[in-house]
């Protein structure tokens, strides 16, 4: 697909990973509708694409709820035109061990902590997926592509199995729809990034950020435009379908 003529939905627009795929789409002169709880972040979003040769749609979209999720598809479907394309990149993390010693007996992981990770960042790409590909279905889009973001923290990483069990979960369903849906013209791949410098590294401390550096063997957080890459080869490469694509200075994690 030429990036000219994408037409794409982005969750989780209004900062860091979303806001550069959606600035690098509208450089480039694509349709960009992009979703977001933090809609003071959207604003934002929109300000810095004035310039840009794209046609850009903000509006404010919780991922994790079914209604708002088949809102934001309608509307963007009525602004844009059809849509050839979703980026399922809105994601938190909620990081806590399973249980730990404390004063009092052992403190456990609430599993408010648990679902909420799991809504947001499995359940979330669900019910956007069911929606963007039902309308592609429905409308005769002849081709289209769904690129989930996963993690390399998919292959579990200590304080963070809720991240850890939805990232590798992604990838699962990247692989299963990618089956089910390739016969209809729909492509779908992910792309799993190493520790990028985001707003998301705002709560982690300074010592565990050295640690999460040391282990990477080209000694250096990643860039969004380095995770922007991949995005842009898995919509330009037609034969890509069903692998999730590691961009991670070579980094292992657990
Ligand atoms: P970020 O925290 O900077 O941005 C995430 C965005 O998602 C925020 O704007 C936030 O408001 C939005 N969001 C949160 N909950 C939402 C919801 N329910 N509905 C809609 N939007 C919601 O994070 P980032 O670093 O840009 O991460 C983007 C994606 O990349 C996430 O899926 C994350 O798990 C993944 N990832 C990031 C890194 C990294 O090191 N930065 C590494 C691997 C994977």
């Amino acid at each position: 697909m030429e990036i000219s003529n994408v037409h794409a939905v982005v969750t989780g627009a209004a900062r860091g990973l979303g806001w550069h795929f959606a600035l690098e789409l509208l450089r480039a002169g694509a349709g960009v509708a992009a979703g977001d709880i933090d809609v003071a972040g959207l604003r934002k979003l929109k300000l810095a694409a004035e310039d840009l040769p794209g046609t850009l749609m903000v509006s404010a979209l919780d991922v994790a709820d079914e209604r708002a999720v088949a809102a934001f598809v309608d509307q963007a479907w009525s602004r844009l035109g059809k849509l050839n394309t979703l980026i399922n990149n809105a994601g938190i993390l909620r990081d806590g061990l399973l249980v730990r010693r404390e004063a009092g007996g052992a403190g456990k992981l609430p599993s408010s902590q648990w679902s909420k990770v799991l809504e947001v960042n499995l359940t979330g790409p669900f019910l956007m997926a069911r929606e963007f590909a039902a309308r592609v279905l429905d409308e005769q889009v002849r081709e289209a592509v769904i690129i989930n973001i996963s993690s390399l923290a998919r292959a579990g990483n200590p304080g963070q199995a809720n991240y850890a069990a939805s990232k590798a979960g992604l990838d699962a369903a990247t692989r299963t729809w990618a089956q089910e849906l390739a016969p209809s013209g729909i492509r779908v791949a992910g792309v799993a990034p190493g520790v990028i410098d985001t707003p998301i590294l705002e709560g982690v401390s300074d010592e565990a950020l050295a640690a999460l550096k040391a282990a990477i063997p080209v000694g250096r957080l990643g860039q969004p435009r380095e995770v922007w890459l991949a995005v842009k080869f898995i919509l330009e490469c037609d034969f890509f379908n069903g692998r999730t694509l590691e961009v991670d200075g070579g980094a292992v994690m657990g």
